[in-house]
């Protein structure tokens, strides 16, 4: 069965019609269809849709980033993370060295304890893109081989795919 390789812009959006990211002004984003590149229902809403195509796909929590799960928020000793220097409500960082760790925000200070939200940023969140798509081609063996999509870079030469994030050693 072949499978797609889809590029497109998108500006997304929360219930209240704030602005949570956008490509615009950026690269456009590549991915392969069934890799789980991005969230399940913006994958859903953009299968079949030609390039020239703008939609707005509204994607529910449950089909993004999932509900909030408050066994999540949890006290920990400050002493045991790796940050330094002022920490206050609100700030983010990840909770290990690799680029795939989990984002936790903290939601509270208290002494030398601080209140923990592993939850996605985005968990409970129901979002709405809006997508241009910009280009629809079958994918190569390479690609489904290694699970994501070769573009948006140059270098992309035999037998590696150059400059994107997971370096092809495995990837996700
Ligand atoms: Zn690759």
């Amino acid at each position: 069965m072949s499978r797609n390789v889809v590029t497109f812009h998108y500006t997304l959006r929360d219930p209240r019609g704030q602005v949570i990211d956008a490509s615009l002004g950026g690269d456009p984003i590549s991915f392969l269809e069934g890799a789980g590149q991005i969230v399940e229902g913006l994958e859903h809403g953009l299968r079949g849709l030609a390039a020239g195509t703008k939609a707005r796909i509204g994607v529910p929590a449950t089909k993004a980033y999932g509900e909030r799960d408050e066994s999540q928020v949890q006290r920990v000793l400050r002493s045991l993370l790796p940050i330094e220097g002022e920490v206050k409500p609100g700030d983010q960082f990840r909770a290990g060295n690799d680029a795939y760790a989990p984002i936790v925000t903290v939601v509270g200070v208290e002494g030398e304890e601080l209140l923990l939200d592993a939850n996605h940023p985005l968990a409970g969140v129901d979002l709405e893109f809006e997508v241009d798509v910009i280009a629809v081609r079958e994918a190569t063996p390479e690609e489904c081989e290694h699970g994501h999509a070769h573009e948006g870079g140059e270098g992309h030469g035999e037998g590696g795919c150059g400059n994107h994030d997971c370096g092809c050693k495995g990837g996700r």
